[in-house]
């Protein structure tokens, strides 16, 4: 589904991805550990291109994204992202901040686009809420909120950037369930997270980056079981 190839980003003399190379399948759970400001969150910005890459190449059901041909708003639509900052629309209640992008962008119908919203608030347990302004809720809340707006542009992978580490400890886990629930589905994810029991739960693969590479891949299990390299070994004993 998802193919990057020697991909490179620098911000001027920083090298922030330092040639990456994977391969995501339709279904697979791909979790992303290491340490801060090992390029996690940029290697995710550059798959919804979100940031331009400096070279290589992300193909998405094998188009290019990063060729300027592209329409990158078809693509964002099919890669839906949440941050650790919710990022909810303040001054829209919790039912217009899903409906707006179906309704603006995919040019739904607003009884259509409620509907969808509705079922979406069922999903993530929040249906009565539908016409509370984000102020009111939790942190949680309003994380299972993000979630939920991102799937109602219906996207064919979901990018995760720290979902959780924003979250007062008590409320990790009504977010971290909903995504288990996505995985359950078969929903294509990727992850970056430091919630280990999480990532050994979820994820179909790890993958631990450091200094803009991908340094070691596996199933997270045997990873966190037998770690191969040192810098894995390394961070490891530090979070475990
Ligand atoms: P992580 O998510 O693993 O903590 P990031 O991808 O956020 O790491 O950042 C990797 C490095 O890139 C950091 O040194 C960070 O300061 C730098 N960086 C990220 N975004 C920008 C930006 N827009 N401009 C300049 N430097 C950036
Ligand atoms: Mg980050």
């Amino acid at each position: 589904m998802i193919k990057v190839v020697d991909l490179h980003k620098s911000f001027g003399d920083l090298k922030v991805l330092q040639g990456i190379n994977d391969s995501i399948n339709k279904g697979e759970v791909v979790v992303i550990i290491g340490p801060s400001g090992s390029g996690k969150s940029t290697y995710l910005r550059c798959i919804n291109q979100m940031e331009e890459v400096t070279s290589g190449q992300v193909l998405v059901n094998e188009v290019d994204i990063t060729d300027p041909k592209v329409d990158i708003n078809e693509i964002r639509q099919k890669i839906g992202m949440v941050f650790q900052h919710f990022n909810l629309f303040p001054h829209m209640t919790v039912l217009d901040n899903i409906t707006l992008a179906p309704m603006k962008i995919k040019k739904m119908e607003k009884e259509e686009a409620e509907k969808l919203a509705y079922s979406l608030l069922e999903k993530v347990g929040l249906r009565e809420k539908a016409s509370e302004y984000p102020n009111k809720l939790s942190g949680g809340q309003k994380q299972r909120i993000a979630i939920a707006r991102a799937l109602a542009m219906k996207p064919e992978v979901m990018l995760f950037d720290e979902p959780t580490s924003a979250l007062d400890p008590e409320m990790v886990n009504e977010v971290l369930d909903v995504i288990k629930e996505l995985a359950n589905e078969g929903m294509t994810m990727m992850i970056v997270t430091h919630e280990m029991g999480f990532a050994k739960e979820v994820g179909t693969r790890l993958l631990f980056m450091d200094q803009g590479k991908i340094i070691e891949e596996g199933v997270p299990k045997d990873i966190f079981d037998a770690p191969k390299e040192e810098r894995t070994k390394l961070f490891l004993s530090k979070v475990l």
